[in-house]
């Protein structure tokens, strides 16, 4: 009977090791997260950049916090270049999930010294930030259309949910927009980016369906699956915000530990245990009182499908 055992205990280590070797390999793509928290604290909101392995061709993902990051980055020696340098000529493009503040307002501020770049954004969102920040009245027009005189130093590029790709400019990227909501009747998106064969999904602020009463995380969940079999997909960018203590009626469009595991286990309906090890990365933690601590230590309680959750840090690079 021991020897089964033995042999049983074998079996599963061999499968771990598998696994954590196809997971590991030659690695895809870079990130430096510039902002992680979702509230509060103005130098340090959403804001990641995203580029392949070896390239100084950034994408930013949401735009909250840009210098402050890129400053902390610098002194990590995550670049060997300017603030400058890397606001002006690393970031190409920027990807907007939405329009709320903490997603923009380094955009925003930077504006002035920025160079001239595309930002891809549902056609929703777009039309925000025209209306409300770039229009002469919020701030000036730096956009490529909307109020008055139009400074040109952002060409919005909207982008059609649940279309083919799109290229980003300037970048070896590819990118496929999906809706996501995020409260009463507030549109936010997630972002396939694609490069050559390898996968980074990542989420704007989001509900989950069952409190949103939509399906869009399971449309998602579906589209992605044969990436997460196929060891394609390098990772998810997803928010938590609050811990489990908020009521669902408090969760104004947002994610908590549990009903980030709920979402976890309509994923895990289509793909099976290929999600072991996936790197998750828990995104936009609003950090009054100890909640973050509680968020890790629920989310880490409650990760039955063995998830690699990676709680990300303003200016410390990592790869996939
Ligand atoms: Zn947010
Ligand atoms: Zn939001």
């Amino acid at each position: 009977m021991r020897i089964y055992w033995l042999l049983w205990l074998l079996v599963l280590n061999l499968n771990a090791h598998v696994l954590l070797a196809q997971r590991s390999g030659t690695p895809s793509f870079r990130i430096v997260p510039l902002g992680v928290k979702g509230g509060l604290d103005e130098s340090n909101l959403s804001a990641y950049m995203l580029a392949p392995a070896n390239s100084n061709n950034y994408v930013c993902l949401d735009a909250g916090t840009l210098r402050t990051g890129i400053q902390q980055a610098i002194t990590n020696k995550a670049f060997s270049a300017t603030i400058d340098e890397v606001l002006k000529k690393y970031i190409k493009a920027y990807l907007i999930s939405h329009a709320h503040l903490d997603h923009l307002a380094g955009l925003i501020i930077n504006s002035t010294d920025d160079s001239t770049k595309t930002i891809y954004a549902l056609p929703s969102c777009i039309e925000q930030i025209q209306k409300n920040y770039f229009n002469w009245q919020s701030w000036p027009n730096f956009g490529s259309a909307g109020a008055g005189l139009t400074l040109k130093k952002y060409a919005y590029q909207p982008v059609i949910a649940n279309n083919a790709e799109t290229a980003i400019q300037n970048t070896d990227l590819q990118v496929q927009v999906f809706p996501l909501s995020h409260g009463d009747a507030y549109q936010s998106a997630a972002f396939l980016i694609r490069s050559k064969e390898d996968y980074v999904l990542y989420l704007g602020d989001t509900g989950p369906d069952a409190v949103e009463k939509k399906q869009n995380l399971q449309n998602i969940w579906q589209k992605i699956s044969p990436l997460v079999k196929a060891r394609k997909l390098k990772a998810i960018f997803i928010e938590v915000s609050y811990p489990d203590e908020q009521p669902d009626k408090l969760l104004f469009g947002h994610l908590t530990p549990h009903w980030l595991m709920q979402e976890i286990e309509a994923l895990h309906s289509f793909t099976g245990k290929s999600l072991q090890q996936l790197p998750v990365i828990i995104t936009h933690m609003k950090p009054a009182g100890k909640n973050e601590e509680k968020i890790k230590a629920q989310l880490k309680a409650q990760n039955k499908r063995n998830l690699n959750l990676i709680f990300p840090e303003q200016g410390k690079a990592f790869s996939l």
